[in-house]
Order: C-alpha cells, then sequence, then structure tokens
C-alpha cells in the first residue's frame, strides 16, 4: 500500500455557524490525502500517525473546501492585472502620483525598459487641469525611466493619456487622445500583446498562482474563446494552479461538438483538471447602457432596456443546447429578462444558471428554485452599482441583488466576481454578499444580505471535507465567522490543495 501523499494535521474543519453543529466531530482532526489526491481518512488529532510523503501541520486552522470563482473572463483578467488602477484619481496630478509608484514598484512591471506602462480607469470629466504628456515625460525623467513610453486608458476607453516615447511608439500624437485616435492606439496595444502569445501565457500563469493565493482551486471560464482548446494548451503547458471549467459560447458551439464536448465532459489530456462548462447565452444587456431589459421603464423614459434575443430565439437556443447535452449559463440582468429566461429554461426543460440575475421580482425567484437554476451572484457588483441602482431602478431596490430572497427560497447560489468588471477575489465577494458596504456607507439594502455560511458556501467547490472527495482545499489563519467587512475582503490564506498538491502557501512559524 503506497503511503499517502499528503497529511494535514491538527485542522479545525469550518462548518456554517447557523448549520447544527454536528457534536460527534472532533474539534481538531488531521486529513490525509491519497496518492490520487482524495481524502483518504479525516481523524481526531493525534490518534493516527501515518507516514505521509509529507505533513503539514496546520495548528489549528481553519480548514475548508477549496473555492470557485464562478464567473471569470480569464485571459482579459490576466491582462487587466499587469495595469496600473487608475481609478478614484480626482486629477491629473493625482494620475501622475500613481503612475510614479507603479514605474518605481508595480511588480508585474519587472520587465525590460520598453516595455509600456499601461494604467487604465481614470475618469478626467471633472479634472481641474488637462492632462498633458509632458506630465507624464517629466515623471518618467526622475525615475530614472526616460523613455519608457506610458499609455494610460480612460475608464470608457475613448480617451488615452500617452507621454512622447509612447506617441512615437506608436505613431500617435503625445498627450490626450479622443475617440477615433484613442481607439486606434488601443487597438495598436491590443496587437502588440497578442503579438507575443508567450507573454500572455505569462501573464495568465501569473494571474493563476494569485488567484490560488486568495484559497481558489478551480474556475469557470467565460471568455469569449474557445475555452475548452485553450485550457487545454494551457494545462498541458504546465499552467495547472486551478481547475477550469470552460464555458462554450454559440460561436464556438460547432468546433466544441465537433470534439464530441457536452457540459461536464472531461477535456482529455488534461489531467481532469479541465471539463466543459455550459453554454453561455445573452438574455438582455446591461444596467450602466440601461439596455437590461426591465419590467418598468427607466426613469423619465419610456424605455425598458431590451432583449438580447430576437423573440422566441431563447427557447430554441436552449432546446438545441439540452439537445446536444449543454447546461446554459444565461446572462440576465433586469426583471423582464430574467422572467423570460425562466419560461424558455421552463419550456425548453434545460438547466443551468441565471447569471448576474440583478433585479429579479419575488415570484421569478420562486420559479427559479422550482426549476432548479441556479443564480450565478457577483456582489461586488451591487457595490459598484448601488448608487445608479438607487436612480435607475428607483422603488425596486429592495429586490435587487436579491441574493437573501435567492437564498431563502433554495436557490443554489453560486460566488463570480465577474472578472475583469472585480478583482478574482472570492473574499471581496463573499464580505459583500454579507455585509453589503465596503466602505464608511451604510449597508445597502441589507433585507438581501447572505449570512456568512451561505456566502462562504456559494463559493465551495464541494459542499464538505469528506471522504473521497477530491482533495482541493483552503486552510485559513482566521475563522470567516468572527470578521468584519474589511478583515474579511483581507483574509489571511494559509494553504491551498489542489488535487494534494500545495498550489500556495503561507504558514509562518
Ligand atoms: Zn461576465
Amino acid at each position: 500500500m503506497k503511503p499517502p501523499l499528503l497529511t494535514l494535521v491538527d485542522a479545525r474543519l469550518w462548518t456554517d455557524p447557523a448549520l447544527p453543529s454536528e457534536t460527534t466531530d472532533p474539534d481538531r482532526v488531521d486529513v490525509t490525502i491519497d496518492t490520487n489526491g482524495r481524502v483518504a481518512s479525516i481523524t481526531p488529532h493525534g490518534t493516527r500517525q501515518r507516514s505521509a510523503a509529507r505533513v503539514i501541520d496546520l495548528d489549528g486552522r481553519w480548514l475548508m473546501p477549496g473555492l470557485v470563482d464562478y464567473h471569470v473572463h480569464f485571459t482579459m483578467w490576466a491582462k487587466h492585472r499587469g495595469r496600473v488602477s487608475l481609478a478614484g484619481a480626482r486629477s491629473a496630478s493625482e494620475v501622475v502620483d500613481v503612475v510614479r509608484g507603479a514605474l518605481v514598484d508595480h511588480p508585474v512591471l519587472r520587465v525590460a525598459d520598453a516595455e509600456p506602462l499601461v494604467g487604465s480607469g481614470y475618469q478626467d470629466a471633472l479634472w481641474p487641469e488637462p492632462p498633458t504628456a509632458h506630465m507624464l515625460d517629466d515623471v518618467a525623467v526622475h525615475v530614472g525611466q526616460y523613455g519608457r513610453p506610458i499609455v494610460l486608458i480612460s475608464h470608457d476607453m475613448h480617451s488615452v493619456w500617452t507621454n512622447t516615447a509612447a506617441g512615437e511608439r506608436y505613431g500617435v500624437p503625445a498627450g490626450l487622445l479622443r475617440e477615433n485616435a484613442a481607439f486606434e492606439l488601443e487597438m495598436a496595444l491590443e496587437a502588440e500583446e497578442m503579438a507575443d502569445p508567450r507573454r500572455i501565457e505569462v501573464l495568465v500563469s501569473d494571474a493563476a498562482w494569485a488567484a490560488a493565493a486568495r484559497g481558489v482551486t478551480g474556475i469557470m471560464d467565460l471568455e469569449m474563446a474557445d475555452n475548452p482548446l485553450v485550457w487545454a494548451s494551457r494545462v498541458t503547458g504546465g499552467i495547472d494552479a486551478l481547475r477550469v471549467v470552460a464555458g462554450v459560447y454559440p460561436r464556438h458551439l460547432a468546433e466544441s461538438l465537433a470534439r464530441a464536448e457536452r457540459t461536464g465532459k472531461r477535456v482529455p489530456g488534461t489531467k481532469g483538471q479541465v471539463t466543459v462548462g455550459p453554454l453561455k447565452v445573452f438574455a438582455d444587456g446591461a444596467l450602466n447602457t440601461r439596455t437590461a431589459w426591465c419590467f418598468d421603464p427607466y426613469p423619465g423614459t419610456s424605455d425598458r432596456g431590451h432583449a438580447a434575443q430576437p423573440r422566441g430565439d431563447l427557447e430554441r437556443i436552449l432546446c438545441e443546447a439540452r439537445e446536444v447535452g449543454f447546461e446554459v449559463a444565461l446572462h440576465a440582468i433586469g426583471d423582464r429578462a430574467a422572467c423570460e429566461a425562466l419560461d424558455a429554461f421552463a419550456a425548453a426543460g434545460a438547466a443551468g444558471s441565471i447569471e448576474h440575475a440583478q433585479l429579479v421580482r419575488l415570484q421569478d425567484v420562486a420559479r427559479m428554485a422550482a426549476l432548479g437554476i441556479a443564480a450565478g451572484i457577483h456582489p461586488e457588483h451591487a457595490l459598484d452599482d448601488r448608487e445608479i441602482t438607487d436612480i435607475m431602478w428607483h422603488g425596486r431596490t429592495h429586490r435587487a441583488f436579491p441574493y437573501g430572497d435567492l437564498a431563502r427560497a433554495g436557490v443554489r447560489l453560486r460566488l463570480g466576481s465577474d472578472a475583469p468588471v472585480s478583482p478574482l477575489d472570492p473574499w471581496l465577494g463573499i464580505s459583500a454578499a454579507v455585509f453589503r458596504t465596503r466602505d464608511e456607507l451604510p449597508a445597502w439594502e441589507p433585507g438581501n444580505a447572505l449570512d456568512i455560511g451561505t456566502a462562504v458556501r456559494s463559493a465551495w467547490a464541494s459542499p464538505a471535507v469528506s471522504l473521497g472527495a477530491q482533495a482541493d482545499l483552503v486552510a485559513l489563519d482566521a475563522d470567516p465567522a468572527q470578521m468584519g467587512a474589511r478583515e474579511l475582503r483581507e483574509m489571511p490564506v494559509a494553504l491551498t490543495v489542489l488535487g494534494g498538491r500545495v498550489t500556495h502557501e503561507a504558514l509562518d512559524g
């Protein structure tokens, strides 16, 4: 008999404080993981010692199933991480300060001098002074990086602010570019990034390890790409820090079917790390662009948003998906979209989830539960959008981002970040779901908050740390049930294990 691969000694199994505690469970346990990467035993701490290939003493840390981010756009996120965030800067000189810091010490940017420094997310409409090329030239000189191209992209991507070196590199005037001139530069930058696929793969690998460091063992990737194929090549190429459920878009469905794929099928050659995910379909648009499809008009208009599919098509697409073995991840933000989505799920007999579910009528919450349709929830968006929601969905905010209603009705919740829209870090989403605030503002619509147990479980890879289960595990330095909003966002993660393999370790002492 082979010795176990790994033993985790002195772990405290974290359980939902709202659930009745199983008094037979010992407080501290030792967990062994066999060479197949599965949990082979859970015994009271110190009662049994078998020599494992590796023993890690958790010293009473909390152990739970690994976390999954159930909605990411991973390549976009990987690229986004390499960019400097300029969000919240109130003037051009505040941006320059951020750029100075990034030039000096942004770790992702410790590369050849010619590598452009790219920032994004500034909003210059209310700035007291106009941004100039000179300001950026000046800061580059001051930190000894004269000639380093600097490209800063606005939040809405309709303007780009560059220094002289970037102007020369991309053949555009330096300074502030707007509209077409900005788009041209953004496309040139994109082309340059794509010209070196190895660079993207390095960024993807970095992002995967960074996710593991937050306790993540799996993602559902909804990048607009042929994801099963992309991830099969990544995993065989050594990017193996995460399990990936690879979503498929209608435009790639034919290729996917030609490979005999269907939801839940393992992608060959990926050591079980990549499985085929759902078909991603859109029912409507988004709140910020007022294209989320609602029962009531947007304030001061007769506009109710719009359907992303012509009438009847949603049901047809879902029928086809069911026939070829695909579940459907159905993007629905407005309450009308959610209602139509459920009509289509019911008529087609399809399975899957409603992604976003930002506004849902109570009767549709009940239908979701009855149909067994999961909810893909992204709690950071509730906080990003609380102001605009108060305006656009005035009088309906008690059922906006209705996580509490969904949980009470028994809808299965699946936590996601929608990275790069919000950062890939489940602790941010868990904190946002529980506290409905992340700053000095009071909790927003606290009636729809989740209790800590429900929030944490909505991110778990499996229902419990149990015998025979895949050993995707995370150990925490602190008890999530005892933490405030800010602490929870910064949850210290001590250890992440993927199928018995350590993917992150930060154990001190
Ligand atoms: Zn998304």
